[in-house]
């Protein structure tokens, strides 16, 4: 198997970022699998390649070591997304070519109308089909004055999967109205588009990330499908939250590794705190453990494995 880290290099890495490390490589690591480290840098507005190489100093510092990433290399030329748009524009131009994408040219004041709030299993519907079968003179037109976003067209499909920490999972998408955007209008490649494509080229078997990407599955998972690729097997893990109820889940974002080595923390005080708090290791005044021993108390973790995907799709 093949498990990953993808984070977004807008910021220092806060703790929130560490416990998702900390979850994949406990995993991977205890399935004997390969781990990588990929950067997903695509907004170049907000993210820099310093905070970047401060992520990756932070990792190292704290004890991770990746198979194949930035600073160690591997079968993909680079393991930054800002240097791998020549992938996706590949993919998106054999979709157009399908007829499985087309330009939306509507405005942002057009879409929010447009937007409705989302109902229980649902993913929010940003949109109603408006562009979908524009002919192409009409599409010439408007692309004078307009560049537009690429939407996928998607067909009625159903999503079912075992979520390794949320259990089982439905989500369901609608023609047209739930067509999603996988290049914006001024070229930013989409994170739905990125990361399927992403971790399809670099074999990841295995995705576990925070429960806030739950809803973003749905998307994921359709264009594993459009491709004709196996998805894999997803877990997104819940926030920490402490005894005190939702504060350290709102302190957990702005409590920087940086910070944190800056007051005198070791890495194996950061993980201890963190291992206490995951119920991996029991508790204590001063927790402190290494990541490898970390690997020790977690080797019998038996909810780390993941059940088959099945997705249902109808045309
Ligand atoms: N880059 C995303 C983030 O930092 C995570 C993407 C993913 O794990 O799919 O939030
Ligand atoms: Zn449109």
């Amino acid at each position: 198997m093949k498990g990953r880290f993808a984070p977004s290099p807008t910021g220092y890495i806060h703790l929130g970022n560490v416990w998702i490390a900390l979850l994949s490589y406990i995993s991977t690591r205890n399935q004997n699998g390969t781990y990588v480290v990929r950067m997903e840098d695509i907004d170049l507005q907000r993210s820099k390649r310093s905070l970047g190489e401060a992520l990756l100093d932070d990792l190292e510092w704290l004890g991770f070591e990746w198979d194949e990433g930035p600073r160690v290399g591997g079968p993909e030329e680079s393991y930054w997304q800002s240097e791998r748009f020549i992938l996706y524009d590949k993919v998106l131009n054999r979709l157009e070519e399908q007829g499985l994408i087309y330009p939306c040219f509507c405005n942002r004041a057009r879409l929010q109308s447009i937007a409705s709030a989302p109902h229980r299993g649902e993913v929010v519907h940003h949109y109603d089909g408006h562009c979908r079968d524009l002919d192409g003179f009409t599409v010439a037109q408007k692309k004078l004055e307009k560049s537009p976003s690429m939407r996928i067209k998607v067909t009625d499909s159903t999503m079912d999967f075992n979520d390794i920490y949320q259990g089982p999972q439905r989500f369901v998408l609608r023609q047209g109205i739930d067509d999603f955007v996988l290049r914006r209008g001024d070229g930013m490649y989409a994170y739905n588009l990125a990361v399927v494509l992403d971790d399809i080229s670099m074999g990841v078997t295995e995705i576990i990330r925070g429960h806030d990407l739950l809803e973003t599955t749905a998307q994921q998972m359709y264009l594993y499908s459009t491709l004709h690729a196996e998805p894999p097997c997803y877990g997104h893990a819940p926030l920490l939250i402490d005894n005190d109820g939702h504060r350290l889940s709102k302190r957990q974002k702005s409590i920087t590794v940086k910070e944190l080595r800056e007051l005198g923390w070791s890495p194996e005080r950061i993980l201890g705190e963190l291992a206490v708090l995951a119920g991996f290791i029991p508790k204590s005044d001063a927790p402190s453990i290494s990541l490898e021993s970390l690997l020790i108390y977690t080797a019998h973790t038996k909810a780390l494995h993941c059940e088959h995907i099945v997705l249902e799709k109808s045309i």
